[in-house]
Parts: structure tokens; C-alpha cells; sequence
């Protein structure tokens, strides 16, 4: 039994999300078995670059090629994080040496490390103690838009309006995605 993270929904783009297949999801890793059917299956080429991944909500990691869309590695559902993710091999098992909350159709907040943690472990993988690049994202209380602060720097790139320490990007209010809103009727 465990306590999960919160959810978070797809916030991008909404035409992104429009273009989901039925079954177009990421491959689900339940199990050490299940990875050792999908790493077999990867080229030497593909395994030296970065993953896309999710932790859906039934706690699974999903991957799909670097350039997915994480909202297509989802099957457009919520997740519990999602990111970048890079596996290496070492004597006897593969392990994860880089991972990353960097996914900005959900921006997840690096608060969801547990629950990535737990579903590499259910993947038997080695794996750090953390993301080992982590990604704080925001939304402006001014313009609305949502951004990568950088360096600690909590103030807007497009208005200059302070960003708040705690993680903000998904509307309470759920309207959907900030630019549904925007190109809706004025
Ligand atoms: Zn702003």
C-alpha cells in the first residue's frame, strides 16, 4: 500500500491532444519482465538517447521515443508524473542514470519524484535518489502563462510579475488549459 502524489491533467496545447489514437499509448513497464521485453527490442541508438516517460495513475511507467508528446505517452489521460528519462546498463541490471519532471504538457511539479521512484522500483531498475534535473514550473498570477523558472529567478519572463513558491500551473478552477480559455469568444 502506498500514498500517491497528486494527479495532474494534460495543460498544453489542446490540438496536441486532439490528435490522440485509441491504443496510441506508451508501452507500460509494470514488471522487471516487462522491461526486459522492451529494452530487447531497443537498438543500441535508441537506448543512448532519452525516453519520453509518464506514471500514469495506476502507478505504471510508460516510455515512448524522445519526441513523443507526453500527452500521446499517456493515452491522453492524467498522470502522476512525467518527464525525460535515460537508462544505462551496469553489471547485472539497467539502471536509470538521468530523469527529468521536464514535460511541459503536464508540468509536473518535483514533488512527483515518489511516485516515479516507486514505479521504476516496480520495474526492478536501478535508479537515483531524485530527479537528477529538476524542472519548476509556474503560471502567472499577471499574464497567465506558464514557464520554466530558472535559477531560482520567481519572476514571469513575459510580465515580469512575480511567480509563487508553490507549484500553480493547473487552473483550480478547471477550464481547461489556459489557452482554451484564450481562444474562446472575448
Ligand atoms: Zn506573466
Amino acid at each position: 500500500m502506498s500514498v500517491r502524489g497528486r494527479s495532474y491533467r494534460y495543460v498544453g496545447p489542446a490540438d496536441l491532444k486532439a490528435v490522440l489514437r485509441p491504443g496510441g499509448g506508451g508501452y507500460a513497464i509494470g514488471s522487471a519482465a516487462d522491461f526486459s521485453i522492451w529494452v530487447a527490442a531497443r537498438s543500441a541508438a535508441e537506448l543512448a538517447e532519452p525516453f519520453t516517460f509518464v506514471v500514469g495513475t495506476d502507478g505504471v511507467l510508460r516510455l515512448a521515443p524522445r519526441r513523443s508528446e507526453h500527452v500521446a505517452c499517456a493515452g491522453g489521460a492524467m498522470v502522476l508524473s512525467a518527464g525525460e528519462i535515460h537508462f544505462t546498463r551496469e553489471p547485472g541490471r539497467w539502471t536509470v542514470d538521468d530523469v527529468s519532471n521536464h514535460s511541459t504538457g503536464y508540468c509536473p511539479d518535483v514533488s512527483s519524484w515518489p511516485d516515479v521512484a516507486r514505479a521504476l522500483d516496480g520495474a526492478g531498475l536501478g535508479r537515483p535518489s531524485g530527479f537528477t534535473h529538476e524542472v519548476v514550473f509556474r503560471r502567472c498570477p499577471g499574464c497567465e502563462e506558464c514557464s520554466i523558472v530558472r535559477e531560482e529567478d520567481f519572476v514571469c519572463v513575459f510580465c515580469g510579475s512575480d511567480l509563487p513558491e508553490a507549484w500553480n500551473v493547473d487552473p483550480a478552477d478547471g477550464r481547461g488549459t489556459l489557452r482554451d480559455r484564450r481562444s474562446g469568444p472575448a
